[in-house]
């Protein structure tokens, strides 16, 4: 291609940096825009199944990631209420072997750290074909589409033949183009806690994923760090607050009135963890059409294109698979094609994970009588209904 490789990528999340990751070796000079003055990933743990580590082991972090992620040999999901075994899912092992690549659980913030160190050392040791800025402080105000792209920051007025909008949620780029209205509040809320697993009590360091179900809410738990800390969330019906973001912090009486139905060894971990934050939660309908994630010169990619709820474990896995696919569809097309190429793969598989992680909240979420017969379909067929394979094994191009 002829075309001048100019790129603005707005964000530097999960997908603002995986995209720079995978478009690293075409030629491309790339300029990531983050609105923060300090890169700082926050959140809490996340899981990635096997469909996103084939991606991550692709782009050769196989011993960056092993390094800090943990993998699980189970993910058990439990009563709420009365703490007893629903359904199992074998991870470990199993999932190697069945999708020759592992499930495991991370913090946010070492898989950022992860891609930010890769990119780093692409430019730094690796091709001389990768030219990427990474700039601080730069928050995307407006997008026009003249003679190629042109975005207004705060301090700056660029051109570029290509902008991926990786800017989450809140997407500016998102509104700019699309002007399709705000994310809708879920009137869900997430709770985290994060503690050294050594200063765990014995009995409360369970190395395994666990889902426990309850009416209105359920909470997941799961180690970090390597196994070094355990990653805790209690997602649950409330309306009363719809502030952003992270980093709101919570009363432990909050939590305890949100969870205050649970059983005895739920509410002993619940009560074991120091500090909770919290997060509400919003999403957006699942993507209607192709033309949701590109418009000419301009993708979306993550949360910015296809926000959904937690209960599938894959926004950030989204994120890290439309980055590859985009990347893959640019390889060899001019730009507007590769873009609407990029979408026409990439929206119905969003919007399906979009919709099913919608019905998870809700089979999660279910009161008695509905509950019992969910325990029931849990107990009979647990680990077919819990492995999905159209999920797990996908095979993203290129990889
Ligand atoms: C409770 C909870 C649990 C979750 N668990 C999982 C899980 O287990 N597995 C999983 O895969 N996903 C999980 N997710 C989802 C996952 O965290 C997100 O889908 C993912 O982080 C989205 O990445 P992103 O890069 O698209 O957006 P973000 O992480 O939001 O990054 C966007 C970046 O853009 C920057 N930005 C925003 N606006 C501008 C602007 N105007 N100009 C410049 N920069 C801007 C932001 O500062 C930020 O750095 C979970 C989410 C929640 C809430």
């Amino acid at each position: 291609m002829n075309e001048p490789r100019h790129a603005l990528i707005a964000g530097a999340g999960i997908g603002g940096l995986a995209a720079a990751l995978a478009l690293k070796n075409q030629g491309w000079q790339l300029q990531i825009l983050e609105q923060s003055a300090v890169l700082s990933e926050v959140g809490a743990g996340i899981q990635i199944g096997p469909n996103i580590t084939r991606i991550l082991h692709h782009w050769g972090l196989q011993d960056a990631l092993q390094a800090c992620a943990f993998e699980p040999e189970r993910l058990v999901s439990r009563s709420a209420l009365y703490g007893h075994e629903l359904g199992v899912l074998p991870l470990g092992q199993a999932m190697r072997e069945r999708f020759a690549a592992p499930y495991f659980t991370i913090h946010r913030a070492d898989l950022h750290g992860v891609l930010l160190q890769a990119l780093d050392q692409a430019l730094t040791q690796g091709s001389s074909a990768a030219h990427a800025q990474l700039e601080l402080g730069q928050t995307v105000q407006s997008v026009s589409l003249k003679d190629g792209v042109q975005v207004q920051t705060n301090t700056q007025s660029l051109q570029a033949a290509l902008l991926i909008g990786a800017d989450g949620l809140w997407s500016r780029v998102r509104e700019a183009l699309w002007q399709d209205g705000q994310p809708t509040p879920t009137g869900h809320v997430a709770y985290r806690a994060l503690m050294p697993m050594a200063d765990l009590p014995a009995a409360l360091r369970n190395p395994q994923i666990t889902v426990w179900l309850g009416p209105a809410l359920h909470v997941v738990q799961y180690p970090v760090r390597g196994g070094q800390a355990m990653n805790v969330v209690v997602i649950a019906h409330n309306h009363a607050d719809a502030q952003q973001g992270w980093d709101h912090l919570v009363t432990a009486h909050e939590v305890l009135l949100a969870t205050a139905q649970v059983c005895g060894p739920l509410r002993a971990l619940l009560d074991a963890m120091p500090a909770w934050q919290r997060w509400v939660l919003f999403d957006r309908a699942p993507l209607p059409h192709a033309q949701a994630m590109a418009q000419g010169r301009v993708a979306l990619l993550g949360d910015a294109a296809h926000p959904m709820r937690p209960y599938l474990a894959q926004g950030a896995g989204m994120a890290i698979e439309d980055a590859q696919a985009l990347a893959v569809a640019l390889q060899d097309r001019p730009i507007p094609d590769a873009l609407a190429h990029y979408a026409q793969q990439r929206w119905q598989r969003n919007a399906r994970v979009q919709a099913r992680a919608r019905r998870n909240g809700r089979i999660f979420h279910l009161s008695a009588p509905w509950s019992v017969a969910r325990d029931v379909a849990l107990r009979i067929a647990g680990p077919q209904l819990m492995n999905l394979p159209w999920l797990y094994g996908h095979v993203a191009p290129g990889t």
